[in-house]
């Protein structure tokens, strides 16, 4: 995780993947990874009812659960979080994505010329809440990485996710490396945090550069210059997350 879990708020809009449990039944017995969208505060109310009409959440957790058989169900709640940033809740199993990071995202993309942002805060979302998979399946499958180890597994993790896609999930991850480049430019950017468990946003995009020319170097010449050793780096990275992820992975 990379930042302290707050209690939750109060939930005021509640949107499941799936039917909903009627009022006064047992509680319904869920598996995989659910998304529901919290009320945002004011001053995030536009981003995420863009975030929410473009279903990128859902889409990202239904590629997740076709791709593994979760024996729990870990919730994605997209949420105001005044800053504290996107995480994991072992505890809770609940993954909060921030709207505010995206109302962030937007502005340093627009702050560097990319107009419209849309796609590009949307890959951000997608690939944070892949990110926090990560964590979360760290968690479920007890793997040995804590600390940096299990950010730089999670950031593996997202990559692996986006690039099974082939070329729509890769050229998110391109912004999404995109993003942690301006992050890295900006003192103010939104990854600017002496605490941070994370590798350093510039490592962040050379990592996910590397494992995009990796997997797919003719569909990505530019980089060849600056990543040349990364096709062997990327089939041991795909290749470790596969066998961690052996005991979840449908047939
Ligand atoms: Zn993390």
């Amino acid at each position: 995780m990379e930042r302290r879990v707050r209690a939750a708020t109060a939930v005021a809009t509640i949107l499941l993947t799936g039917c909903t449990a009627p009022p006064s039944g047992p509680p319904a017995t869920r598996t995989g990874f659910t998304v529901r969208y919290e009320t945002p505060a004011a001053a995030d109310r536009t981003e995420a009812a863009r975030l929410r009409a473009g279903r990128g959440a859902e889409d990202a957790a239904d590629r997740l659960n076709a791709f593994l058989d979760l024996p729990r169900e870990v919730v994605v709640v997209a949420t105001s979080c005044a800053g504290e940033g996107s995480g994991y809740d072992p505890a809770t199993r609940r993954i909060e994505l921030c709207y505010d990071d995206a109302v962030e995202d937007r502005a340093l993309f627009e702050r560097a010329g990319d107009r419209p942002a849309d796609e590009a805060v949307s890959a951000v979302w997608t690939e944070t809440l892949f990110h926090e998979a990560g964590h979360a399946l760290v968690d479920l499958l007890d793997l040995p990485a804590e600390g940096r180890a299990e950010e730089d597994a999670a950031d593996r993790f997202a990559a692996l996710m986006l690039l099974r896609q082939g070329p729509p999930g890769e050229r998110a991850l391109r912004l999404a490396a995109r993003e942690y480049a301006l992050a890295a430019a900006s003192d103010t950017g939104p990854h600017a945090d002496d605490q941070d468990e994370h590798a350093p946003d510039a490592t962040r995009e050379a990592t996910h550069l590397c494992h995009l020319y990796g997997a797919a170097p003719t569909r990505h010449p530019d980089l060849a210059p600056r990543f040349p050793h990364c096709t062997t780096t990327w089939t041991t990275t795909r290749d470790a997350w596969l066998r961690d992820l052996a005991p979840l992975l449908r047939r």
